[in-house]
């Protein structure tokens, strides 16, 4: 072994195995590949019942993804028209990829949060509010709202959004068949699960719990050992806030809970210290703020402080975002003061 440190890999990261493992009663975790960044994998949970099974996030819309579902089905020994649900915990690729596919196959119920909506979906629910709606329909490749450059997206990814916004079928974006709302029970594994709206990381996110077996099935909320990235790009003016509200929804049972059964990454017990110790990563960002701007000792960009908050190889459109969440959260708490320096925001702290 050589003197350097070495850093530990994390779960979310590792590459998707074809190892199939019981992690709560008739809950199998199996994995799909997801080479995105900061992950290597998506866990499809698969759930069984008289009925059939209920598979959650089925993964990226991509064919590699696709022959890893079938794979993982004819492992289990299920053929696919078995599967009566999908869950989808919210509205991110690499969850809801295979999801409109698996119902075209078999009819399968597609189950969101309520608000479920992705990015190019032009048929929104009806209790949509027109400023959200502008804020979604927005193009990604536009200038961000606090004045930085506009993302940095391929020519390939820019035909393909543009494909995606006109025809989403074509993007197998798919249309919910249940919307679920805050409490709603529904029986899977041949138990009751309760739907748990955790808005935060996207104003949709769903988690499903079952207080029989203490079963929480967390999504990106809460994840083993990495934060979920906070989108700064969302009508929700403080989504922060609302992450925080989420978290601490969550730390309220945490008591209950066996096991948590994340998105990407391994399931885990200690679901309440993991929640304190994600409240405390942002804490610890909010105060690197503030120290920054008393050494800035003048107003700054979003990208100036970005610069400050995230290593060089994480600079980039997603960086200034969350950047961009975590001033608006200081600015609202009254920490910050916010200022249009003809169309560029820049913050400071206020004495
Ligand atoms: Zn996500
Ligand atoms: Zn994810």
């Amino acid at each position: 072994m050589s003197g350097e440190a070495s850093r530990p890999v994390k779960s979310e990261q590792l590459q998707a195995t074809d190892e199939i493992t019981e992690v709560a009663p008739n809950v199998l975790r199996t994995q799909l590949p997801a080479n995105i960044t900061g992950l290597g994998h998506v866990n499809m949970y698969v759930m069984e019942d008289d009925r059939g099974v209920t598979v959650v996030d089925p993964g990226l819309p991509t064919k590699e993804s696709w022959t890893a579902i079938n794979k993982r089905l004819a492992e289990i020994g299920v053929p696919l028209k078995r599967v009566h649900s999908v869950i989808v915990t919210h509205s991110h690729p690499d969850h809801y990829g295979g999801a409109a596919r698996i119902r075209s196959e078999t009819g399968a119920d597609i189950i969101t949060h309520r608000l479920f909506r992705t990015f190019y979906d032009p048929t929104e629910p009806p209790d949509v509010d027109a400023e959200e709606l502008a804020m979604m329909m927005r193009s990604p490749f536009d200038a961000p709202p606090w004045g930085g450059p506009a993302m940095d997206v391929p020519w390939q990814r820019r035909v393909r959004l543009r494909i995606g916004k006109t025809f989403p079928k074509l993007m197998r974006v798919p249309t919910p068949s249940v919307r679920l709302h805050e409490s709603d029970r529904m029986k899977f594994a041949g138990r009751d699960w309760m739907a748990i709206h955790t808005p935060g990381h996207t104003h949709d996110h769903l988690c499903l719990f079952d207080p029989e077996t203490g079963t929480l099935l967390s999504g990106d909320h809460v994840l083993p050992t990495i934060t979920p990235h906070i989108s700064g790009l969302t009508a929700h003016g403080d989504p922060l806030t609302l992450f925080f509200d989420s978290l601490d929804k969550v730390g309220r049972f945490a008591d209950q809970v066996n096991v948590t059964l994340p998105a990407h990454g391994n399931p885990f017990t200690n679901t309440g210290e993991r929640v304190q110790q994600i409240k405390d990563h942002h804490a610890e960002r909010l105060q690197k703020l503030r120290d920054v701007s008393i050494e800035f000792n003048k107003p700054a960009t979003v990208m100036d402080f970005a610069q400050h908050l995230f290593s060089p190889r994480a600079q980039g459109a997603m960086a200034d975002s969350e950047a961009y969440a975590h001033l608006e959260h200081l600015r609202i708490l009254g920490d910050f003061e916010r200022r249009d320096n003809d169309g560029t925001f820049e913050y400071v702290i206020k004495d």
